[in-house]
């Protein structure tokens, strides 16, 4: 098999998406043999989706913060709770995100029922640690977007 870029070069390895043949040259353009169209694409889709979880923090964030806020005690609290409040709400999809990352898929044959404690014990765990992880992966998204901003095309 030869280049796919370049016909009359051997190919030394395969695009790990498409399996279009590589040139040495080509296989070391990005750190991982990939062809420069797949490359493209798996940014596209790794940028939707730092948008989509930005979009969802603000609007999750929206919808529970409106609900605290409209607290009849709200407005007779202190600076500190307020603040609190607003990273507790905006929080909770960072928080979900984290714990994606370490929720096993074995829930999936669960009944109706069990789906909603999880659900339950997975939203009060991400609102606990939410309120951290929040600038943790704003820093780490907005690094990501300048980082795919600035990969050669
Ligand atoms: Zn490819
Ligand atoms: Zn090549």
């Amino acid at each position: 098999m030869n280049c796919f870029n370049h016909t009359e070069l051997v190919a030394v390895s395969t695009c790990q998406d498409c399996q279009k043949g590589l040139c040495n040259e080509c296989s070391h353009k990005y750190k991982f043999p990939i062809c420069t169209e797949c490359n493209l694409n798996r940014m596209k889709i790794e940028k939707r989706a730092i948008y989509k979880e930005f979009g969802l923090t603000l609007l999750g964030g929206l919808i529970i913060y409106s609900f605290i806020a409209s607290g009849t005690t709200y407005k007779q609290k202190d600076f500190g709770f307020k603040i609190f409040s607003l990273f507790f709400s905006f929080g909770i999809v960072s928080g979900w995100r984290t714990l994606n990352r370490i929720t096993p898929n074995i829930f999936l044959a669960l009944p109706l029922v069990g789906w909603l404690i999880y659900f339950m014990v997975k939203f009060v765990l991400s609102a606990m640690i939410g309120w951290f992880m929040l600038p943790i992966r704003i820093v780490k998204n907005v690094k990501r977007l300048i980082e795919l901003k600035n990969i050669p095309k």
